[in-house]
């Protein structure tokens, strides 16, 4: 499939479930979530036949996030006939962690090939303030998990805040003594337009990622430590436009993702689906389509012609736009 600017898209993100078991304070407001009704949510056979459907079309990389993909009942199945269609050649997850040391073995049978896990901290007091509802522990036996299970690689995902203070270099020094890939996200202006799901996002909190680079680097020399270099064939394999270093001799990676301060919008290949049915052309835009009607109505034809409506309305680029109706939990972030 290739958009109107000739870009190549075979990469699709699903949202499960708007529903999660944190509430970050970047992602969700504390109280008053406004949950999607259960019956707008698309049922497991119906992402099925979407995927079965973007396949077709040239689709061949799905990523399952959400909202936490792993509260959504049936996960493990849906894994598994996902990877089962023809032409998906990887199933890969975003996810908090938490349920992952008891699914992750069954995850990995299942036939997803890579997770990437969020975690922003390694301080518990500042992840309980950050998640409002986790403890530190739980994600850290997550990656213990999906370490043993055999994913390869796992990848951490830390939004940079600036306003949280967070040490970085602590962070980036998780990427030394395991295969873990760390990779810092410039905080997005995601879900403010609408102030339901708002995450009180202000441009003063942004921290661009050359900024967190030489912040590390720096915290570096003060230690008397080596500095991030460029990474060499060490890089992971995966989809989306990092940068990646590595600390001398680390057996992991540590990668930025810059979408604000340099947007990768020109090797963009990606589609979203939103746990209600919605197809979205670009995070940071709020034209939808809507596959649930065709995916209800049983026709196919009319499934095919929502994914090309989608395609066709890709923009070349996010051009700054700040704030979304949506925020991150229900698009799938
Ligand atoms: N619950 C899962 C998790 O946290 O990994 C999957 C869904 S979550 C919305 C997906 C990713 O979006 C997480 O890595 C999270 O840190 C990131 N995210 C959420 N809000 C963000 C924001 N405003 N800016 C940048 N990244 C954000
Ligand atoms: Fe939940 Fe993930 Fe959003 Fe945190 S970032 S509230 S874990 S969906």
């Amino acid at each position: 499939m290739k958009d109107s600017h000739g870009r190549v898209i075979d990469y699709l993100r699903i949202s499960l479930t708007d529903r999660c078991n944190f509430r970050c304070i970047y992602c969700m407001p504390e109280e008053g979530v406004q949950q999607m009704p259960h019956d707008e949510i698309l049922r497991i056979e119906e992402i099925v036949q979407a995927v079965r459907v973007a396949a077709g079309m040239g689709i061949r990389s799905i990523r399952l996030t959400g909202g936490e993909p792993l509260v959504r009942l049936g996960v493990v199945d849906l894994v598994r006939d996902i990877a089962g269609i023809p032409g998906i050649e990887n199933v890969s997850m975003t996810t908090n962690g938490v349920l992952l040391p008891r699914m992750a073995a069954d995850l990995k049978a299942a036939g997803l090939s890579r997770v990437n896990i969020s975690l922003d901290t390694l301080d518990a007091e500042q992840f309980r303030q950050i998640t409002r509802r986790g403890e530190l522990q739980q994600t850290l036996d997550g990656i213990d998990a999906a370490l043993a299970a055999g994913f390869d690689p796992v990848k951490i995902n830390a939004v940079a805040v600036r306003s949280l203070n967070q040490d970085y270099l602590q962070f980036a020094e998780l990427s030394i003594d395991r295969p873990l890939h760390v990779r810092f996200i410039e905080y997005m202006p995601v879900g403010e337009s609408s102030g339901a799901h708002g995450c009180g996002w202000g441009k003063e909190d942004v921290i661009s990622c050359e900024e967190l680079f030489d912040a590390i680097n720096e915290q570096a020399r003060a230690k008397g430590l080596p500095e991030l270099a460029a990474a060499g064939d060490g890089r992971p394999v995966g989809w989306g436009p990092a940068t990646y270093f590595a600390f001398p001799g680390a057996q992991g990676t540590v990668g930025f993702i810059s979408p604000l301060s340099r947007h990768f919008c020109g090797q963009c290949n990606r589609l979203r689906l939103t746990a209600d049915g919605k197809l979205r052309p670009c995070l940071f835009s709020d034209e939808e389509f809507d596959l649930r009607g065709a995916l209800r109505a049983s026709d196919e034809e009319a499934q095919r012609a929502v994914f090309a409506r989608a395609l066709g309305a890709k923009p070349d680029d996010h051009h700054d736009k700040v704030g979304t109706e949506r925020g991150m939990s229900q698009i799938g972030g």
